[in-house]
């Protein structure tokens, strides 16, 4: 009975080996897996905090919100071309104003500073 034995033997470490190396990928699986819901998380957050700021105020004239004044005109100097080749190219630029006449941007919301409530006073 002693192949019996060696035969059983064989199988249970053979088996043994396969359980480990499985144990073993199992847990490099849920490794990866945890890695990659961390990974998820951090871009939920990243969004929402993206969204949660307030977009740039730019105009539609590519300007800054701070470029234009209270009536909504722009007031950045921008290089006017004077003179276009035949391929409507232009040649030559004069320094003039950006003619936006109104502000498009999205608006920044107002920092208002809100005091802590608190008891003590
Ligand atoms: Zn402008
Ligand atoms: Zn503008």
């Amino acid at each position: 009975m002693n192949w019996f034995w060696a035969v059983l033997m064989l199988f249970w470490t053979g088996g043994f080996a396969w359980a480990a190396d499985n144990v073993r990928t199992a847990l490099k699986h849920r490794h990866e897996r945890k890695t990659e819901l961390l990974e998820a998380a951090r871009q939920e957050r990243l969004a929402i905090e993206a969204a949660h700021r307030s977009p740039e105020p730019v105009c539609g004239c590519t300007h800054h919100l701070a470029k234009h004044d209270r009536q909504g005109r722009c007031h950045e100097r921008v290089e006017v071309p004077t003179a276009w080749d035949e391929n409507k190219k232009p040649l030559r630029y004069e320094a003039g104003r950006c003619n936006c006449q109104q502000y498009v941007g999205p608006q920044p919301l107002s920092r208002v500073f809100a005091e802590e409530l608190t008891d003590r006073a």
